[in-house]
């Protein structure tokens, strides 16, 4: 007898539609895509990083806890170390908050938004729920308690990737107050701008708070984010959380980014600077609509198709983001440079707007 191997045949539907997160390396390019921090990473903090290393810091398994790190983290954000989770990136724990509250329930998700949220809780088993934001990219608020009712879990990210624009303490009270389930905040640029949501903490038993190393720190290779909720909603998520999920070298290294912390400070005050010329010289360029941010990247528009500005960017060597969301058709998102990257970037759309202005005219 012989059998027909079928494995699609075997897993769930919603695991069929699923499209794989996507990213390609383009090599030699100005690399505005991911919002990553674009200064090299300081060459004493890395010499730090292996000083740290001892003989056996290979052969042997990981601190399971990351206890040392989070007593760093406890003392620098003023919370118990009994309040925080490590993971290996914020995309870790995202995955670990749908198995752990997503799985078998309804997830709301306030979108157009990061598109791990929507992933990770159709991988869970959840039920997705997206509430469109507002035309201007507001949260709904009303919207998101109502559809929060009888949920698993509401995802919020703020600022919001790819939108920039921040939630309001007021709008995030409301709706914590009215859901009666966890509240997740994904804040992983809150170091370039908005409200840190954490003081909500105290008041708030269902606010989970994500934080990353990968944005303004500099560490988006070593992949190391963590979460900040009530130890009630940590002993949950533990039950799910791989055993030795951050490596021990990028459990030293996150510890020497935080002890040189003042470094990225001045890194974040740079991009902010830069940020804001990026936004002021956009705007300058005819039929651009730039939208002002507090993250460290602008989304825009223009009267072109996203993939012909996108194209031409990269055909002069300059990578943005492009969009497979369709309440995202017609945005890019470029992430702010080191200053000369940033007046190539500026220079390079104006010239791809104007060749395709002139093959329309012809
Ligand atoms: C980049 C990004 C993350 C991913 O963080 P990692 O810690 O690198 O996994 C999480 N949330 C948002 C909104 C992001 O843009």
């Amino acid at each position: 007898m012989s059998y027909v191997f079928n494995p699609e045949g075997l897993v769930r539907d919603c695991l069929k539609e699923l499209t794989p997160y996507h990213s390609v390396a383009y090599p030699g390019v100005i690399k505005l895509d991911a919002n990553e921090n674009p200064f090299d990473f300081p060459p004493e903090i890395t010499r730090q990083m292996f000083a740290a290393l001892g003989p056996q810091s290979f052969t042997r398994y990981p601190d399971a806890m990351a206890e040392e790190l989070l007593r760093e983290l406890a003392l620098r954000r003023g919370v118990p170390a009994d309040h925080i989770m490590a993971g290996n990136g914020s995309d870790e724990l995202i995955l670990n908050i749908m198995l752990t509250f997503g799985a078998g329930n309804r997830v709301i998700i306030a979108t157009p938004t990061f598109s791990m949220y929507g992933i990770h809780a159709r991988v869970s088993g959840a039920e997705v729920v997206e509430i469109n934001r507002e035309d201007d990219f507001d949260l709904p608020v009303e919207k998101i308690i109502q559809a929060g009712d009888g949920a698993g879990l509401v995802v919020i990210c703020s600022p919001n990737n790819p939108t920039g624009n921040s939630a309001t303490a007021e709008q995030l009270t409301s709706i914590l107050g009215n859901c009666r389930c966890p509240v997740v905040v994904d804040q992983a640029y809150v170091e370039f701008g908005g409200a840190d949501f954490l003081p909500l903490l105290e008041k708030h038993p269902n606010l989970v708070i994500l934080r990353t190393f990968s944005k303004a720190y500099g560490l988006a290779g070593l992949r190391v984010g963590y979460l900040l909720a009530r130890p009630e909603v940590l002993r949950l998520l533990h039950k799910v959380k791989q055993p030795f999920n951050l490596n021990t070298f990028s459990q030293l290294a996150a510890l020497a980014v935080l002890r040189n912390s003042g470094i990225f400070a001045r890194h974040v005050e740079q991009i902010v600077a830069a940020r804001e010329q990026l936004f002021a010289g956009m705007q300058q360029i005819p039929g651009v609509r730039v939208y002002p941010s507090d993250a460290n990247y602008l989304l825009f528009s223009t009267n072109y198709s996203a993939s012909d500005i996108f194209h031409g960017l990269l055909g002069k060597k300059v990578l943005v983001r492009n969009f497979g969301d369709p309440l995202l058709s017609g945005y890019l998102r470029v992430t702010v440079g080191r200053p000369r990257e940033n007046e190539i970037f500026l220079q390079s759309l104006r010239e791809v707007i104007t060749t395709l202005g002139e093959n329309i005219d012809e």
